[in-house]
């Protein structure tokens, strides 16, 4: 076996930055991704100071908060305008040490894909894992090109993560969380308007912009399973949103029907006994996807990635150049013990991830509340609380966007 060869499968967020972060350490590292290009959806995605600081470690943060807007004031508010809690993004950067930043998922995925060396990204690439390995043996992975042996494997393969039920047979998989979703990205409106989240019955819309003149909406609403619009997306769009406040009706009059994302929404809400076993790591959302309520699933898929590098530590020719973070202090064990590292890297994220992925689920629940007397106290009780103690909306992330890598960062890249 070689000794620091890793396997990546799913060239996703969660896949490439683990692969940037183990490439940092002297591992030599094979991301198989089965898509035939790395295009990712044509959405938006907000880092919090969490994986911002989770990026720094592996010399990205700095690029990344270049390219990327970073939030300003704005707010919860009632589909007819009414601000219901204010946000201060000062505030929030003073209470997490950092903004909250947004980009296109494009731009994130150029950020990791250029810190990676030529070659190491293979597209229509699909892999199964053949054996997950131990202690004394290697893991084994088949490619459309034969079949390669890993001293590490990080499944990073998606929800549907082949590699989760081949590990964890037993384990019911993913549920569908009761909703539906919609994305898209269109010039900003001309008239101005506050990055908002806005909640209506069993409905809600945000409008956030990015750095390059455009916006990334997105919408949310209880729908059955597998639904679709009879006609169009944008024209239900426009049915559940189309009389709600500005920037709302600009933003769909300024939307393609053909370029308007709809993903039902599925969760892992019971959690995995473990997120390794043998040699392999899952990561991101093969090991605990959640809803999208908190904007938390790729800021964890990045943390996942920084703590297993850490956890795995170095290859052995980056610790002798002492150029590489790690557990291991230099020339004293350099060496990866499976059952060791990956517990202490299951130990490290499983609780942190299931908490995450339950308050995910409970804030879900409360934005799509549609009964109208739920949705009259539910609004209610927010302006109240927050007329009271401004931090309302900042409080619920208290312990997830205030989080630590367990090493230093990095000089940027
Ligand atoms: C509407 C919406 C809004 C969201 N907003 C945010 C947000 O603002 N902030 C945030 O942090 N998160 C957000 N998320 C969640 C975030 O998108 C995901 O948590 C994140 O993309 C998961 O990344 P991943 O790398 O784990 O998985 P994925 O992005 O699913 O990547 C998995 C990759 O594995 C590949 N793959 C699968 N099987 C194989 C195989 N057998 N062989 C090779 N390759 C394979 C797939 O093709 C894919 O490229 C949002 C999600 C939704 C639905």
């Amino acid at each position: 076996m070689e000794q620091h060869r890793a396997v990546v499968i799913g060239a996703g967020i969660g896949g490439l930055t683990a692969a940037v972060a183990l490439h940092r350490g002297g591992w030599q590292v094979t991301v198989l991704e089965r898509a035939a290009d790395l295009a990712p959806v044509g959405a938006g995605i907000g880092l919090a100071p969490n994986a911002q600081r989770a990026l720094d470690v592996i010399g990205l943060g700095d690029r990344l908060r270049d390219l990327a807007a970073w939030q300003g004031d704005g707010g919860m508010r009632a589909p007819g305008g009414r601000w219901l809690a204010r946000t201060d993004a000062t505030a929030a950067a003073a209470r997490f040490g950092g903004p909250l930043v947004l980009l296109h998922r494009a731009t994130l995925v150029d950020i990791l894909t250029s810190a990676l060396p030529d070659g190491a990204v293979r597209t229509g690439a699909a892999a199964a894992l053949v054996d997950p390995g131990g202690d004394r043996s290697p893991a084994r992975v088949a490619t459309p090109d034969g079949e390669i042996e890993a001293a590490l494997v990080v499944a990073a393969d998606g929800i549907r993560s082949a590699a989760r039920h081949a590990l964890f047979p037993a384990h019911p998989g993913p549920r569908y969380a009761g909703c539906t979703t919609w994305r898209v990205v269109v010039p900003a409106p001309e008239r101005p308007f506050a990055p908002h989240e806005t909640w209506g019955a069993g409905r809600l819309w945000g409008t956030q912009p990015l750095k390059d003149g455009r916006i990334y909406a997105y919408a949310m609403a209880a729908a059955p399973a597998g639904g679709r619009a009879p006609d169009d997306e944008k024209a239900e769009l426009l049915r559940l949103f189309g009389d709600w406040h500005h920037p709302v009706p600009e933003i769909l009059a300024a939307t393609d029907p053909a370029r308007v994302l709809r993903h039902d929404v599925h969760h892992l809400p019971d959690p995995l006994p473990a997120f390794h076993r043998g040699r392999v790591a899952l990561l991101g959302d093969a090991a605990h996807a959640m809803m999208p309520s908190l904007g938390q699933g790729g800021n964890q898929a990045i943390e996942d990635a920084v703590v297993l590098a850490h956890h795995v530590g170095p290859a052995a020719d980056a610790e002798r150049s002492g150029s590489a973070p790690g557990p291991h202090p230099a020339g004293t064990a350099p060496d990866f013990v499976p059952s060791r590292d990956l517990a202490a890297y299951t130990a490290d994220r499983l609780p942190r991830t299931t908490a995450i992925v339950r308050k995910a689920a409970r804030t879900g629940a409360v934005t799509l509340l549609a009964a109208r007397p739920a949705v009259a106290l539910r609004s209610t009780l927010v302006s109240a609380v927050s007329r009271f103690g401004p931090g309302l909306v900042l409080r619920g992330f208290d312990g997830i966007a205030d989080w630590r890598p367990p090493v230093a960062p990095a000089r940027s890249a």
